[in-house]
């Protein structure tokens, strides 16, 4: 658990304690529709252990649990869309990040490219 006394979000979704469209888990990861999404395909990628609160700890930290994030992020790209992918790790507040619990953002164009370049 991070600094904070309460889990985060998405421990509570790890735990099934909120509900949360689930598309692929594995021991160490899970991989959830993004509750807003900001392209057709937005998923996230999140290690389950919320010891980590942004992609440089993580990378620091446990550098095959990153490599594992970017391994699902791939296959789920496949699945959902036609393979290429954008990945985005928002690290800080003032860079977008509100939930410090480290998760990969997959954001792919199904049939076409996203229209920002
Ligand atoms: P951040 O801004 O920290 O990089 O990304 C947090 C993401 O989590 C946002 O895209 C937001 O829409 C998503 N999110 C926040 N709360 C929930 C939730 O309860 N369920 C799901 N599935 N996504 C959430």
């Amino acid at each position: 658990m991070s600094a904070s006394a309460e889990p985060s979000i998405f421990s509570r979704i790890v735990a099934r304690e909120i509900p949360a469209t689930i598309l692929a888990e594995t021991e160490r990861v899970i991989a959830i529709a993004d509750i807003a999404p900001k392209a057709p395909v937005h998923i996230l990628v999140v290690p389950k252990t919320e010891q980590y609160a942004n992609v440089t700890e993580l990378a620091a930290g446990d550098p095959g649990l990153l490599a594992e994030v970017v391994a699902v992020s791939n296959q789920l790209a496949a699945e959902h869309s036609d393979g290429d992918f954008r990945l985005i790790f928002n690290s800080g507040p003032g860079a977008g990040q509100t939930v410090f619990h480290v998760h990969a953002h997959v954001l792919a164009w199904p049939g076409g490219a996203s229209e920002e370049g």
